[in-house]
């Protein structure tokens, strides 16, 4: 094992438990465990959302963000890591401005630009404020974009800042964080960076190509979405820039906390259970029909766990509903985003209610009752950088099928009869006719319940713990520290 003894500082606009939207606050609240438990001093930082309440104050600072002085306090708490030696603790760091984070929700407002300026400027003076000044700042997604640019410009005025080296992940490329270019302006920056070789991109400023152009090195969540965003296809207009750099840029598979999802103990499941006791497994899966009023039944129940937007493949779906539910099967679907999802959904849900149990909205516990219950869960992506619903639903049990793209194609491997080979099906052409056709092989075994049983136990039995990845993380962070660069200002 790697004891390199790192002080990290992960920033995050989302983390787990404390807010989440998506897999990137899944990410943000469980690495930090693994890292800890690899002899890291590693800590947190997110915003204070409304939603966020009653952590201790440990201090404030001014912060100038264009032309506002807001003052950030800095509230705190922990996350708690098991390992077999014992419990041990990730301090986390919420910032707080009340003008800025107290809303009703986490993201889309008009000041956005302002509100992130403001979080990745605060990031920094936290570090000074509390004396922390870390090896690696590991930065994810846009609204950290513009961190590794200030650290470099910091380290210009305050030599502690010279030996931080700074890593950014990319969880996904289609959320840029792209604003007018006054942002600049707000971040204490110069006009010369709004330039094509520095953060302009199409006549904005963007916080996602600053993160690409300035961090030390780069990842994204998995090896095949790491070269696909290289390519006009997937790279969301970055793929250029993406190519500039391609000797710093990785992919490392995201890993899912093994004590948080375990169907052993998880207590949002109906009843617990492991590979050896498919039986119990059963029980949770007719509470689950009974629970969202579809018929108790032995029928294949097709799970989806999802946000209902473009990316998730919901069109194809969509189209394939119909022939998927003439293979006589039950489908459950929980999510919430595009109003036009939303309803496609649930008008299909009108049109067979007794086999289609729909529910919109954003419920954890109903989400693990799905993974715990349904047979197969789908997730027919268009692009997926890594993928976290079909990792939680392996650990319980629940076959993916899944498109081979991103982190899909990296972690699920189609299932060979003959051979007992494969954990999931998997298609490849983005049509509904390709997704119907995996659907059938996934019937088709499933109704061989020897073969199904033992796909499932083996599939159960699958380390996607961060174990592995972590410790990647940790080269990684090596590596930032090794090519550390001085950056030149844009003439
Ligand atoms: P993405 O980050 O693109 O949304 P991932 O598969 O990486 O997709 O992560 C999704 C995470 O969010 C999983 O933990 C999943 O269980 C959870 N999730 C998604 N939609 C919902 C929902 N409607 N209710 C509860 N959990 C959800």
């Amino acid at each position: 094992m790697l004891d390199t003894g790192l002080k990290i500082l992960l920033v995050a606009s989302e983390v787990a438990p404390f807010a989440k939207t998506g897999g990137l606050a899944d990410v943000a609240g469980s690495l930090p465990k693994a890292l800890l438990l690899q002899g890291n001093d590693v800590r947190v930082v997110l915003p204070r959302y409304r939603s966020i309440s009653g952590f201790n104050t440990i201090g404030d600072f001014p912060v100038q963000v264009g032309p506002r002085k807001e003052t950030c306090i800095v509230r705190t708490s922990q996350i708690e890591a098991k390992s077999p030696e014992g419990v041990r603790f990730v301090p986390v760091y919420f910032l707080d401005n009340y003008h800025y984070f107290d809303r009703e929700r986490y993201y889309m407002f008009p000041d956005e630009a302002e509100r992130f300026a403001f979080f990745d400027l605060a990031c920094l003076k936290m570090c000074e404020a509390l004396n922390f000044i870390p090896d690696v700042v590991h930065c994810n997604d846009w609204q950290t974009g513009f961190i590794p640019l200030l650290i470099k410009e910091r380290a210009r005025n305050n030599p502690v800042w010279e030996g931080v080296a700074s890593c950014f992940t990319i969880h996904n490329l289609r959320y840029q964080g792209n604003f007018p270019r006054d942002v600049l302006y707000l971040l204490g920056l110069g006009q010369e960076y709004f330039h094509p070789e520095a953060v302009e991109f199409y006549g904005q400023v963007s916080f996602m190509k600053a993160g690409i152009m300035y961090a030390d090195v780069i990842n994204t969540v998995s090896v095949t979405y790491s070269r696909e965003i290289q390519t006009p296809e997937y790279g969301e207009g970055l793929d250029g820039v993406l190519r500039k750099r391609a000797k710093d840029l990785y992919g490392i598979i995201n890993g899912i906390n093994y004590h948080e999802f375990d169907p052993k103990t998880d207590p949002r499941i109906f009843k617990n259970f492991g590979p050896d006791d498919l039986e119990v497994r059963k029980e949770n899966k007719y509470a689950l029909q009974r629970e969202v009023g579809l018929p108790i039944s032995d029928k294949p129940l097709i799970g989806v766990v999802s946000r209902l937007v473009d990316q998730k493949g919901l069109d194809i779906l969509l189209e394939a509903m119909p022939s998927i539910l003439s293979l006589d099967v039950e489908f459950i679907l929980l999510g919430t985003g595009d109003k036009f999802y939303e309803e496609a959904f649930s008008a299909l849900k009108k049109r067979y209610p007794d086999r289609v149990a729909v529910f919109i909205g954003f419920n954890g516990v109903l989400a693990q009752r799905i993974y715990a219950g349904s047979d197969i869960f789908v997730m027919p992506s268009r692009f997926e950088p890594c993928g976290l619903g079909h990792l939680i639903a392996m650990r319980y049990g629940s076959i993916p099928i899944v498109r081979k793209t991103g982190g899909l194609r990296d972690t699920v491997m189609d299932y060979d009869r003959d051979s007992g080979t494969g954990n999931g099906f998997v298609f490849e052409e983005y049509s509904a006719e390709a997704l119907t056709e995996a659907v059938r092989r996934a019937v088709s075994v499933y109704r061989d319940a020897g073969y199904w049983q033992r796909l499932v136990r083996d599939t159960m039995g699958l380390d996607f713990s961060w174990n592995k990845s972590a410790a990647l993380y940790t080269e990684l962070y090596l590596e930032a520290l090794g090519r550390k660069r001085r950056v030149e200002r844009p003439a």
